[in-house]
Formats: C-alpha cells, sequence, structure tokens
C-alpha cells in the first residue's frame, strides 16, 4: 500500500490541492489532526479529504473548534483564529469533525497528532521527549504531527536512546530494522523555514518513508485569509514557512 501522510493541513484548500496533485496515485490517505484552524477553508477541507479513501484523527485544533476544549493555551492570534472557525463550520463538518480520535493504531503503526504520551498537546520535537515517547507505543513505528516540522527520530535499543535524523535525507528512509517516531510536517502552515506544502508518501510493501515538499500559491490563501478578517501575523507567516 501507499499512503499519502499528512498533517497539520489547518484549512489551507490551496495548500492540500497542490499536495493531492503532486502526491500522484497512493491507496489511502493518513492524516494526523489538525484539519482546521488558522486557515480560511474549514469546510472545503473537510469536505475534499472525504473524497479519499483515508482516516483522519482530530488535533488540537480541530477540537477548540468544536469547543471540546477551552482557549487559553492558545495565543492571540490562535484564539482569534479558532473563534472564527468555530462560527465558520457547517453542520456537515461538525458531525465529522466530533467523529475523529487523537490517536490510533493500524497494523504496524501507531497514528497520534501530539504525541503517544499526549495525544492532543505534547510537542514532539527533540531526542529526548522522543525517548521517552518510544515508551508510550508498541509498533514499530509511530506518525506524528503537531510541531509542523519534518523530523524523523530512531530508537537504540541497547542505550534506549533516540537520535534525531533531519530532512532532507538522501533517500527514502528504509524503516523495519529500528523502531522510529516520524512526521510529515504540515500542509498548510509550516514551521520549519520552508514555505512549500510538506507530506510523505509511507510505502508499506517497500517498507520506505520518504518526505516531499510542494510548492503551491501562498497569496491565493492569503487573499482569502483577508476577506476573512483572520490576524495579520498568521497571514504573513504562510510566506515565510514560520
Ligand atoms: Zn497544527
Amino acid at each position: 500500500m501507499h499512503y499519502l501522510v499528512i498533517s497539520d493541513i489547518h484549512a489551507n484548500l490551496a495548500a492540500f490541492e497542490a499536495v493531492l496533485k503532486d502526491a500522484g496515485s497512493f491507496d489511502k490517505i493518513w492524516c494526523l489532526g489538525d484539519l482546521v484552524g488558522y486557515g480560511p477553508d474549514p469546510n472545503e477541507c473537510v469536505a475534499r479529504i472525504q473524497e479519499f479513501d483515508h482516516i483522519s484523527l482530530a488535533g488540537n485544533h480541530d477540537w477548540a473548534a468544536l469547543g471540546r476544549m477551552s482557549l487559553e493555551h492558545f495565543n492571540t492570534d490562535a484564539r482569534l483564529a479558532s473563534s472564527w472557525t468555530r462560527g465558520a463550520l457547517l453542520p456537515a463538518t461538525r458531525e465529522y469533525l466530533e467523529t475523529l480520535s487523537p490517536m490510533l493504531v493500524e497494523g504496524e503503526f501507531t497514528l497520534v497528532h501530539g504525541s503517544p504520551r499526549e495525544p492532543i498537546w505534547e510537542y514532539l520535537l527533540d531526542a529526548v521527549i522522543a525517548t521517552i515517547n518510544f515508551r508510550h507505543f508498541t509498533t514499530m513505528v509511530c506518525l506524528v504531527g503537531h510541531t509542523h516540522i519534518p523530523l524523523a527520530f530512531a530508537y537504540n535499543e541497547k542505550n534506549d536512546r533516540c537520535y534525531p535524523m533531519v530532512p532532507p535525507f538522501s533517500a527514502p528512509l528504509e524503516l523495519g530494522t529500528r523502531r522510529m517516531i516520524l512526521n510529515p510536517g504540515s500542509v498548510g502552515q509550516p514551521r520549519d523555514g520552508d514555505p512549500r506544502a510538506s507530506y510523505a508518501i509511507l510505502d508499506t510493501e517497500a517498507n520506505t518513508w520518504r518526505l516531499h515538499r510542494v510548492a503551491y500559491p501562498v497569496a491565493i490563501t492569503q487573499e482569502r485569509m483577508r476577506a476573512r478578517n483572520l490576524p495579520h501575523r498568521l497571514i504573513e507567516r504562510l510566506e515565510k514557512g514560520r
């Protein structure tokens, strides 16, 4: 099977469409949460993913848009965008988001938005936190989103340590020999200094993980955000990828 693994679309339809086109043919989408929040197209993105065979998780922004969590942990811009999203959700979008859970196990893969230890909130960004998290799942591979930064951590059982592997990798990562935590980066709001949409292709026959980046018309998303009076800083950051 070829899985298109994506995360953090954040209601950015132009970025999502660019990823779908660039990915070409795939069998199924695995989406690691935060379909909505920040961006201008929450209903459109949720409708679009439902056209595919897919599994999606819930992220903190999806739960915030449903009113399942208070917005006090969000900064001002995120709070404003979340309030707008909450008001903009159509009943069908809301119903769909209500069905999502933040963590699932699919065969040899654990899928989670934040981290296996804290599925909704924890940012899995460094080797110390990654090492702890290897104790919180039992499959060979754990796929995470939430940080908006493509990263990989491989676990060394001999010394109970793990080490980060920073993309771009020279070749697709080989899976199956070591336990790993993998993050495909963000479709709709990358934060690693590269504004292009980020995604990964997981090939379970070849047992490989390959990251991809694709440019999308950032100005279209920015224009739609302006039309919806979304916060200026959120509009600007898209072209910087930070
Ligand atoms: Zn996010």
